[in-house]
């Protein structure tokens, strides 16, 4: 016997109908460098209409992929609803990358048309001429003239030109919840980065699992504050999330990383709900401290990507900043697990239980396995293994194929991250199966920091590691071989001006050390655990701001 409910297709434009029927004065608000831009909803909508009825002038049909090159404001969130409700897919560039990465993304994804903030321009500008699937770049800014001249990309569009030459209306296609809604592509250890590729029913159903009580539980009441960019990981979800329970949305634009911006918009607006990596909040705390300002109508504040350190916890509780500790990656949509202790757990245990990656979130399942024998592991809150999951804004595999090996013989994915899971389904990740580091929430792939540094003619050998920092929670550490006759001939300095122009410079390593031989495996690889057991901790005392 078959149910007899509708056939309803799941997807993003469900969000929208909520957004324009029954959210229209709820605020969409953005920093800018004096004050700030305001919008409702009423107002974003036909924009949000035109800004479709320009994409399909621009040629865009569904599946084509439509890039952004944005910080957090209110036009990357037109975009975040205009591109998928119209049956493309959005592309979301991660600004953070060296530009061989941006153009192996774009190429990979075959972006049609890239839309970029101005003042990001200067990222695109070494793409040029070698990005042949995009045929038009929009540029988004408040002041369109002088900047086409001034940049001298005379071949621009100009969104808001684009925006007023609309209707605002559009008849939204009818779209099928199986369909691309997003890509999002993400950094592993060895070869290039890869696409993740979100569904409409993916990107719903995770909505609903991020706006659960038990889960980061945003309401209409909220007033929602992401610092976590909107090209990682869709912003956690939060965008539409937002949309969905109709709060009212704050976007830092970029001015992400400046502390003292964040508070007052957070104080001026009012926001309840916070949302970034640890390293935002270390910057927050000092901040707070330092000014004597507080933010009492804060009662969450979201935190992922790494792990809380426990000093980072108890300063922010001190400050009246509770923080939710949430675990993901961008495969899982990205939301995983979320640590809100549970009933059973005693008041004196629940500052260990929030420090834990948390209870796998309703909708997700979760496993893990021993890394030799693939045995699946009890939840004895002893036994470690790898981390598998499965559900429906679980990856299955990524963009054109790459790396099949990530899901198990019975359809897990394999997340890489290493835990045990305590007898009350709190997860603890106690380390990552993977060698890449993460600074201040961004990766920084070992293997190509290697690779630049052994292409210096004075180094023969070279092995990065990731050593633990107070700040930015790891920075790469290079140990390096040189040729022989080059032995105490080579300095610091001298690989790290080589390396200048050749990664991102938040990639640099906070120091080169010099070595005899790289460690090897049996199996003639770099042995990196090895390399971390004896490694001397980061001494960071010096040269601390200049990775900011
Ligand atoms: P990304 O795909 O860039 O978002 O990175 C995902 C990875 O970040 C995960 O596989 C973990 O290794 C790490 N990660 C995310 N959240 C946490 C957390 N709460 N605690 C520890 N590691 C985390």
């Amino acid at each position: 016997m078959e149910g007899l409910m509708q056939d309803y297709e799941l997807s993003l434009q469900h969000v929208l109908w909520r957004v324009e029927r029954l959210h229209q004065k709820k605020e969409v608000v953005t920093k800018q460098e004096q004050g700030v831009h305001r919008m409702t909803n009423a107002e974003m909508v036909p924009r949000i209409n035109r800004l479709a009825g320009a994409l399909k002038r621009l040629g865009i049909k569904p599946g084509d992929r439509v890039a952004t090159l944005a910080y957090n404001n209110h036009r990357h969130l037109e975009l975040y609803y205009a591109v998928p409700c119209m049956g493309a897919v959005l592309h979301t560039l991660n600004l953070r990358l060296f530009p061989q990465h941006l153009e192996f993304i774009v190429n990979d994804a075959e972006d049609k048309v890239l839309f970029v903030d101005q003042p990001l321009i200067p990222l695109l500008k070494p793409l040029l001429g070698k990005i042949p699937s995009v045929q038009q770049i929009v540029l988004m800014t408040d002041t369109p003239a002088a900047s086409h001249s001034e940049n001298g990309f005379s071949d621009m569009l100009d969104y808001e030109s684009l925006l007023a030459a609309e209707s605002e209306s559009y008849p939204w296609p009818k779209l099928s919840e199986r369909m691309a809604a997003a890509m999002c592509y993400t950094s592993g250890t060895t070869g290039n980065p890869k696409g993740v590729v979100y569904s409409h029913r993916s990107q719903y159903l995770h909505t609903m699992g991020v706006l659960q009580a038990d889960s980061l539980g945003i309401t209409e009441k909220d007033t929602v504050l992401p610092i976590v960019p909107m090209f990682h990981a869709n912003s956690w979800g939060l965008p539409y999330a937002c949309g969905m329970a109709g709060s009212k949305v704050l976007l830092p634009d970029r001015f992400m990383g400046d502390a003292k911006s964040i508070v007052e918009l957070a104080e001026q607006e009012e926001a309840t709900i916070l949302a970034g990596v640890p390293t935002i909040w270390i910057n927050t705390v000092a901040y707070l401290n330092q000014t004597g300002k507080r933010l009492p109508k804060v009662h969450t504040v979201i935190c992922g990507g790494s792990a809380i350190p426990r000093s980072l916890m108890e300063s922010m509780d001190a400050l009246g900043l509770r923080m939710l500790h949430a675990w993901g990656m961008t495969e899982t949509s990205p939301l995983g697990s979320v640590a809100r202790p549970r009933a059973a757990t005693k008041p004196e245990d629940e500052l260990r239980a929030r420090l834990t990656q948390g209870a796998v979130s309703a909708g997700v399942e979760i496993r893990i396995s021993d890394p030799a024998t693939g045995e699946e592991l009890p939840w004895d809150g002893v036994a470690f293994g790898e981390i598998q999951v499965r559900g429906p804004w679980i990856a299955r595999g990524y963009h054109n194929g790459y790396d099949p090996g990530k899901l198990t013989e019975d359809g897990w994915f394999r997340t890489g991250d290493v835990a045990k899971i305590t007898p009350e389904g709190y997860v603890e990740i106690v380390d990552r199966t993977k060698d890449v580091i993460k600074s201040g929430g961004e990766w920084i792939s070992s293997v190509e920091l290697e690779n630049a540094i052994m292409s210096h003619p004075k180094i023969m050998e070279a092995a990065v590691i990731g050593l633990a920092h107070a700040k930015w929670d790891e920075r790469p550490i290079a140990y390096a071989v040189p040729k022989p006759e080059f032995k105490g001939k080579v300095t610091q300095e001298e690989v790290i001006d080589f390396l200048k122009d050749k990664v991102a410079k938040w990639w640099l390593p906070d120091e080169v050390r010099f070595i005899d031989e790289v460690p090897k495996t049996s199996v003639g690889k770099f042995d990196k655990k090895v390399l971390r057991a004896s490694a001397v901790p980061i001494d960071q005392t010096i040269k601390q701001e200049s990775k900011s």
